[in-house]
């Protein structure tokens, strides 16, 4: 019953029983106490570990210049692995370990190769991450090859107009916001260009990627679209209106970490707030073009359990729906636009589901659910992966966020004008009736897992690649709902005058500290 393992001359190698639960995202993989090996061959080639159960383990694999590696190993009986380390790019952008499932968890759940799916998708796999040659095999896309990437685009095109959001507060790399229209917006500033779109009777999508820029391929997904947006799919232009930020934490992507580098939060859970440079510039673009469609592109890491079950979904959308001040209209077309792009991407293969919204989740705070409660069609989506996924599945991770994006965008062209006047009537509707306090409207403060039909989410054994169980929260509603939480601020507003005439106080409090917080989530879906 023993473990061998060969890794790379001089690589080290630690054992660890049971699944790598207790991480560290981005650094180190932290455990319980490595088990000691029975012998190690010369230079340090091959680990042999004698006498194990059968059970699940993993082992770390690390060597100076290469990424470190997590192995996931289900042991049976007698268990041999040669495992190789691929090297680090260096200069930032990339994790330092990867982690590698076992050989049935990938051919069970993550097939992803660029000719899966057809030609018609096989053609967005040209982002900069995929690029052959690059220093780093694991290295997401650097702030310097994104912007490269999209001037090289943009200079075909006459559609494709490229601004700037700002710098970001830390190392000062542009935000480009990269706007597609068939309107004439050459020359004009970003407010001047949305003023047009305003005016011109389409709907608008924002499609932002990389507010936690540990989650690269809702960046490498946002850059596909743009791909697509310059070929045959910006026919949708003729309906439509699109801009794109591809990547808001431009400063965390350096360091490869979730949050700001700057201020250490969570910048997704910054929207109500704005304490973040990054955030203020995505809410100032929306204020400007008030978009109807609102889509935010996320990564999520695999979670294990102590026996190595994870959820295992392709594609998990979150909806901003139900927010306190949506008419039901807004909750259904929001719901039918989600449903059209799970079903899409059910037929390439990926399994899609509803990402359940617990009523202890960030609220309002995040990105989607602000939206969302400003009477936008707003969609989260996360794909399985995180910069310590390296290239793991890149492609089938990529696709996944093209076929929300491009299904929610297609959606928004067809229904254009149905679209505009369930949107704006809903606007109106907040504005004047939907501010008043009322004991019968109720709100979900309680939630609990269950089986609800297909709207599931899969737990998946990884060692196995068997679905283990489906389940999704399932929410009680409990309280009337209070007043509509985040009124909309006039775009001549300042968001201090904004703050003052709405009476929002904005503060830090000392840490720690004790204070008493609610949060909402809708319960009519
Ligand atoms: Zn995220």
């Amino acid at each position: 019953m023993a473990i061998v393992i060969t890794v790379p001359q001089d690589a080290a190698c630690v054992l660890f029983a049971g699944v790598p639960e207790k991480r560290d995202y981005f650094s180190t993989v932290k455990n319980s106490a490595p088990i000691a090996p029975t012998e190690v061959g010369e230079n340090g080639t091959v680990y042999c570990f004698e006498g194990l159960a059968e059970g699940l383990y993993h082992c770390c694999v690390s060597k100076e210049g290469y990424n470190s590696l997590c192995q996931v190993i289900n042991h049976t009986g007698s268990t041999r692995l040669t495992l190789t380390l691929d090297k680090l790019a260096g200069g930032g952008f990339e994790a330092g370990y990867v982690m590698r499932y076992t050989p049935e968890f990938m051919e069970n759940q993550l097939l992803s190769h660029k000719d899966a799916w057809g030609e018609e998708y096989a053609k967005l796999f040209c982002t900069p991450q995929f690029l052959p040659g690059r220093p780093g095999r694991h290295q997401q896309t650097t702030n310097e090859e994104m912007v490269n990437f999209i001037e090289k685009l943009a200079a075909g095109n006459p559609h494709m107009h490229i601004f700037s959001l700002g710098s970001s507060p830390k190392y000062g790399y542009d935000m480009p916001l990269v706007l597609f229209t068939r309107e004439s917006v050459a020359g004009l500033t970003l407010a001047q260009a949305a003023e047009v779109l305003r005016r011109n009777g389409k709907p608008t999508v924002q499609y932002n990627a990389q507010c936690h820029s540990s989650e690269p391929a809702s960046t490498e997904g946002a850059l596909a679209m743009m791909v697509s947006l310059c070929g045959e799919f910006s026919r949708v232009l003729e309906q439509v209106d699109v801009y794109i930020i591809p990547r808001i934490n431009l400063d965390g992507a350096v360091e490869a970490i979730r949050k700001s580098p700057t201020t250490g939060d969570d910048m997704n859970r910054d929207y109500l707030y704005m304490h973040n440079a990054e955030v203020r510039m995505v809410v100032s673009a929306y204020n400007l073009f008030r978009p109807e469609v609102c889509i935010d592109g996320h990564e999520k890491f695999h979670r294990f359990n102590a026996t190595g079950e994870d959820i295992c979904t392709d594609m998990e959308v979150q909806t901003g729906a139900g927010a306190l001040n949506h008419p039901a209209e807004m909750t259904e077309m929001v719901m039918q636009m989600a449903l059209e792009a799970m079903q899409k991407a059910r037929t390439l293969g990926l399994r899609s589901h509803f990402y359940g919204k617990l009523a202890s989740a960030a609220g309002g705070a995040a990105g989607s659910s602000y939206f969302g409660t400003r009477n936008s069609l707003s969609f989260l989506v996360e794909t399985p992966g995180q910069v310590n996924m390296g290239m793991l599945c890149m492609e089938r991770r990529v696709l996944a966020h093209y076929v929300l994006a491009s299904s929610v965008i297609r959606y928004t062209a067809e229904h254009s004008a149905q679209l505009m006047a369930t949107v704006h009537a809903s606007r109106n509707f907040m504005q004047k009736s939907n501010q008043i306090y009322d004991e019968k409207k109720l709100f979900v403060l309680e939630h609990e897992r269950t089986v609800t039909g297909s709207l599931v989410n899969p737990l998946i054994h990884v060692p196995t690649g068997r679905v283990v169980e489906e389940t999704m929260p399932s929410t009680t509603p409990s309280r009337p709902r209070p007043f509509s939480p985040a009124p909309v601020p006039p775009p001549t507003c300042s968001l201090p005058a904004w703050r003052r005439r709405m009476k929002f106080s904005v503060w830090r409090p000392a840490m720690p500290s004790t204070i008493t917080a609610w949060a909402q989530v809708p319960w009519h879906w």
